[in-house]
């Protein structure tokens, strides 16, 4: 360190002196600002070295609380075939640090689970991504079906600065969804850290022509409840929250994974055409020009109406446009349709004075009595 200052002209060493000490000045104020905080207390190693939460309760009530409600809207029409446009508020707001480490690094963190989680839940869905900096909305990716390219662009785009425009991004949004197939849910998901917006005309007329392309607009707040952000909501149909802390600003994204229920208007039955591709083989016998950017590669799949070769499932087919899916991928939307059914919480005290009988079922009828919710209960026998 001393070696390399001295080979530096003269006139930069009071400059990287007075950097020096900004930064030792940085880090005496990041620790006294946490040195009575002990997180790591609250934290406890489990049986394969993970680190979980001392209170397992509250994860445990939220999960519930998730099986409920999915129970309970059992009936509710969903739109299955989700075309979403998630908008990321990345202006000077969000190198705020009052949230650890800062709003940008939770804000990366929190959308990275949910584009995991939204194609876990809705395969057959289609995401894109634009980011709001220096007043201007930029797309980052286009409308696709594969997460780990949307999250190898998120991470290279996380760098913040000037105004953000929820004009330039409604318009930039509506402009992607509104050449979707009818078939498609449209919807724009805007975390949005900002507290004001800068715009170029009058932000009233993206959101009438967001309405009118019947496009679903939902915004999760980071700093405060703005009023425009309500008025965009109500106006489109869609949800409008604001997250107190880094954990409910992760619960207030994740409730975009499963689809909202469908609006009367979009609720029309249609028949999408959908083609069922086999895999091909792999190695040097399936060798071919594979995807729309014809990469020499093996194995991909071949599309049944123009065999086209397309790297991955779920997808579009590059020349025909036909829909590819696979059997599992149309299961797991289905989950949304049929939920499990609610079941009947039992306290921990009552479960601790069971334990298995470990014999047939001639059993039974002596137990039915003491075991109030028999008729899920096979098999159990007081203590
Ligand atoms: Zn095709």
């Amino acid at each position: 360190m001393l070696g390399t200052t001295a080979k530096q002209p003269a006139a930069d060493e009071p400059m990287e002196d007075a950097e020096e000490e900004e930064a030792t000045a940085d880090l005496a104020a990041f620790q006294r600002e946490y040195e009575d905080d002990h997180s790591w207390e609250a934290l406890q190693e489990d049986e394969f070295g993970r680190l979980r939460p001392l209170d397992q309760k509250e994860e445990q009530r939220a999960k519930r609380r998730r099986l409920l409600s999915a129970a309970a809207s059992a009936r509710i029409r969903r739109g299955m075939i989700r075309y979403l446009q998630v908008v990321v508020d990345l202006s000077q707001a969000a190198a705020i640090a009052d949230m650890r480490p800062s709003r940008l690094a939770v804000i990366g963190g929190v959308l990275q689970g949910f584009i995991r989680e939204f194609f876990d839940q809705n395969p057959l869905s289609h995401l894109g991504l634009v980011v709001l900096r220096n007043g201007v909305a930029e797309k980052l990716t286009d409308l696709s079906g594969s997460p780990e390219a949307h999250i190898a662009k998120l991470r290279a785009a996380l760098d913040c600065g000037g105004d953000a425009s929820l004009m330039n991004a409604l318009e930039t949004a509506t402009d992607a969804l509104k050449s979707i197939p009818p078939y498609g849910h449209r919807e724009v998901l805007i975390a949005f850290a900002a507290l004001s917006t800068c715009d170029p005309g009058n932000v009233l007329d993206a959101v009438k022509a967001a309405k009118q392309h019947r496009v679903r607009v939902s915004v999760v707040g980071i700093a405060a409840e703005v009023h425009i952000c309500r008025v965009l909501t109500q106006d489109t149909g869609g949800t409008y929250g604001v997250a107190l802390n880094e954990k409910h600003l992760e619960e207030l994204v994740n409730e975009h994974a499963p689809p909202p229920p469908a609006r009367a208007a979009d609720a029309a039955a249609s028949l999408v055409r959908m083609g069922f591709p086999q895999r091909n083989a792999e190695g040097f016998a399936g060798a071919a020009f594979v995807g729309a950017d014809c990469k020499l590669g093996d194995g991909g799949y071949t599309c049944p109406r123009c065999r086209a070769r397309v790297v991955e499932l779920p997808s579009s087919c590059h020349v025909c446009g036909l829909t590819l899916v696979s059997s599992p991928h149309l299961a797991r939307s289905y989950h949304h349709l049929f939920p499990v059914p609610a079941f009947a919480e039992v306290s921990a005290d009552e479960l601790a004075r069971l334990q298995g009988c470990r014999r047939t079922p001639k059993a039974k009828p002596q137990l039915w009595p003491e075991v109030p919710w028999r008729a899920h209960c096979y098999g159990l026998d007081p203590q």
